[in-house]
C-alpha cells in the first residue's frame, strides 16, 4: 500500500469552507460566517464554483398561517386588558403578512400580476398613556411571528438627521436585527414612540428641529422607498463598502421598505379634550367637562382623521396610519392582575433574582394589593409596579444575599413596616440554620473518628456558637471545627491512654478557646489516673 492511501481523502472545496464555518461559529457565534472573509486562497488556485454559503435556518414570514385570534390568544399570555387593541392588532399583523406571502407567490410564478397589485398598508397608530402595553404588544408579535423588531423614540430624530438619528437608521437597524438578511428585514417591524412630539401643536422638537420634516421623511418610508444599506454618512461603513466592492462581494445595496410594518404611538395628551369638544358642539353626549378623563375605547370611537389633523398632524402623514386603536389607561385592579396572571410578570423575575442566592420569595396577595395601590398612584402604567417593588425590596436585595435567609414571604407587613421586617430577616440571617450546622459537624465527627479512632460529640450551646461563629466569618462550619480543632487528636489521644475514653464532649468554651478547652481537659485526665492510682 503507498503512503498516499494511508491518508484520508482531499475533502472538496465545499467541505473545507462548511467545516471552517461551523468552527468559527462554534468559536465565535452565530453571525461569523467564513464565506464572508476576503478571499484567502491565493492566486495560482484553479477556479473552484463559489462554496455553498451555510444557510441558516430561518423563519420563513412567507409561510405565515396564523389567524387573528392565534397571534390575540398568544398576546393574552402576557398583556392584561387592552383588548381592542389586540384585536386590531391582530388584524393588521394577519392582514400584511398573508399579503407578503401572497405576493412571493405571484413573484415566484413569474406573473405580471405580482407588480400591479394594490394594497393599502396597514400600519398602525397606538394611542395610550405612558406604560400600559403598547411596546410589550408590539414585541411580542414580532417574537410571535419571526421578524426584525426596531424601536425608537420619534424625538431622536430630526428631518436632516444627524442631529439625533436618522430615519432611515431605523430601516437599516432592521438589518442588523436580522443578522444581514435583508429580506426577513424587509418584512419587520418599524415602532415609533413619541409620535405625537412632532405635531406641530405645542411641538417639544425644540425650535431648530421641524417635526413636520420629520413625518415628511417618515412619510417616504411608509409609502415606499429603498434605503441604501450603508450609511453615507457613516465613515466606516463607507469603508466597508469599499472593502465588499473590491473583494468582489454582491448582495443588495438598498433596503426596499414596500413590506416593513410601520407602528407608532404616542399619549396624545390633549386630543380626547379636541374629540370631546367636537362631540359636544355635534351633541353626541359627550360633555365637556373640565376634569381630566383619560381616552378610553368609547370615546376613541369617535376620533376621526380630522381630529389628528387638529392635533398638528399631516394629512398625507395621518393618512397613511389606517388602523388606530387606543390602549386604556390601567388601574389598580389591573396591575394587581398583572403581576397575578401575566406570564411576564415582574413578580416572576423578582423570584428569580431571589432564587439565585438560594433564597425562595414568594409573594403574598396582601403585599401585591399594596404594591398595586401605590404602582398606580404613579401614574406611569405598569411601569409603576417596578418603582414600587424596587423600593420596597431594595434593601432585602442587598441585604440578605449570602446570609443563611433561604425564605423571604413578601407579605403585608413586609410592605407597610418595611426596616422592622428587614431587621428581622438580618438577625434570623446571621443565624445559621441549626440543622445545617449539625449535618456538618456530624460530617467532621465521623472523619475524626475515621482518622484517630476517637470521637468528638458537641453540645448544644457549641452549635449555636458554631453556627454563629461560621456567619460572622463568612466561613463554613465545617472548615471553622477544621480550623478550631486541628491538633485535637494528640491531646485527645492522650486522654484516651489516660482514662480508656474514646468519646469526648466540646461545649461553648471550645469555640471560643480551643486550645485552653484541651488543656483543662489533658490536666484533669491525669488527675484521674492519679485517683485511680
Ligand atoms: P408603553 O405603553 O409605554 O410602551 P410598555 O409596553 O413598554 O409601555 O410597558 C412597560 C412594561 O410594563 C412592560 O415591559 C410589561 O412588563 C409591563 N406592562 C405594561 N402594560 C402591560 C399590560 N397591559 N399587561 C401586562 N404587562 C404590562
Amino acid at each position: 500500500m503507498s503512503e498516499k492511501e494511508n491518508e484520508p481523502p482531499v475533502p472538496s472545496p465545499e467541505e473545507i469552507s462548511k467545516k471552517l464555518t461551523s468552527f468559527l461559529q462554534e468559536n465565535f457565534g452565530q453571525s461569523v460566517d467564513f464565506n464572508s472573509f476576503p478571499d484567502m486562497s491565493g492566486p495560482e488556485k484553479e477556479e473552484e464554483p463559489p462554496a455553498e454559503p451555510e444557510v441558516k435556518e430561518k423563519v420563513d414570514v412567507f409561510d405565515f398561517n396564523y389567524l387573528p385570534k392565534d397571534i390575540c390568544a398568544h398576546l393574552d399570555r402576557f398583556v392584561i386588558r387592552q383588548e381592542e387593541a389586540k384585536k386590531a392588532l391582530s388584524i393588521a399583523v394577519c392582514d400584511h403578512y398573508h399579503h407578503a406571502k401572497y405576493l412571493r407567490r405571484l413573484q415566484e410564478s413569474e406573473s405580471q400580476d405580482a407588480l400591479s397589485v394594490e394594497f393599502a398598508k396597514q400600519n398602525v397608530v397606538i394611542v395610550g398613556p405612558t406604560g400600559v402595553g403598547k411596546t410589550y404588544l408590539v414585541k411580542h408579535i414580532a417574537e410571535m411571528i419571526g421578524v426584525p423588531f426596531v424601536k425608537a423614540d420619534a424625538t431622536k430624530f430630526s428631518e436632516t438627521g444627524y442631529v439625533g438619528g436618522d430615519v432611515d437608521d431605523l430601516v437599516r437597524e432592521l438589518v442588523q436585527k436580522a443578522d444581514g438578511d435583508v429580506d426577513l428585514a424587509e418584512h419587520g417591524i418599524v415602532y415609533i414612540d413619541e409620535i405625537d412630539k412632532l405635531s406641530s401643536n405645542g411641538n417639544s422638537m425644540g425650535r431648530d428641529v421641524s417635526g413636520r420634516g420629520v413625518q415628511t421623511a417618515l412619510l417616504k418610508l411608509m409609502e415606499e422607498t429603498e434605503v441604501q444599506l450603508r450609511n453615507p454618512m457613516d465613515i466606516q461603513s463607507q469603508m466597508q463598502a469599499v472593502f465588499d466592492l473590491k473583494s468582489g462581494k454582491s448582495g443588495p445595496k438598498a433596503i426596499n421598505t414596500r413590506d416593513i410594518l410601520f407602528i407608532v404611538s404616542g399619549a396624545f395628551s390633549g386630543l380626547e379634550e379636541l374629540v370631546r369638544k367636537r362631540l359636544s358642539q355635534g351633541q353626541i353626549g359627550f360633555g365637556t367637562s373640565s376634569e381630566e378623563i383619560p381616552m378610553d375605547n368609547e370615546l376613541f370611537g369617535h376620533v376621526s382623521t380630522q381630529d389628528f389633523i387638529d392635533f398638528g398632524f399631516e394629512a398625507e402623514f395621518i393618512g397613511r396610519l389606517p388602523i388606530r386603536v387606543v390602549c386604556e389607561h390601567l388601574d389598580a385592579k389591573d396591575l394587581l392582575e398583572i403581576m397575578k396572571s401575566s406570564e411576564g410578570s415582574l413578580l416572576r423575575q423578582y423570584e428569580q433574582e431571589f432564587a439565585a442566592y438560594g433564597i425562595q420569595a414568594k409573594f403574598e396577595k396582601g403585599a401585591m394589593e399594596i404594591i398595586a395601590e401605590r404602582a398606580a398612584q404613579e401614574k406611569t402604567g405598569a411601569r409603576g409596579l417596578l418603582t414600587v417593588c424596587e423600593r420596597i425590596l431594595r434593601d432585602f436585595k442587598f441585604e440578605l444575599p449570602g446570609t443563611s435567609v433561604s425564605e423571604l414571604k413578601i407579605n403585608a407587613d413586609l410592605v407597610n413596616n418595611n426596616s422592622k421586617v428587614l431587621e428581622k430577616y438580618k438577625k434570623r440571617g446571621r443565624k445559621v440554620s441549626v440543622d445545617r450546622v449539625s449535618q456538618e459537624l456530624e460530617l467532621f465527627s465521623s472523619e475524626f473518628l475515621k482518622n484517630h479512632g476517637v470521637r468528638i460529640e458537641f453540645s448544644e450551646d457549641a452549635v449555636e456558637a458554631i453556627g454563629e461563629r461560621a456567619v460572622k466569618e463568612g466561613t463554613r462550619p465545617l472548615q471553622l471545627c477544621e480550623f478550631l480543632f486541628k491538633d485535637y487528636q494528640f491531646g485527645l489521644k492522650l486522654i484516651q491512654k489516660n482514662t480508656g475514653k474514646d468519646e469526648f464532649t466540646v461545649n461553648s468554651e471550645a469555640v471560643s478557646d480551643p486550645d485552653s478547652f484541651l488543656s483543662s481537659m489533658v490536666v484533669s485526665s491525669y488527675r484521674d489516673v492519679e485517683k485511680n492510682e
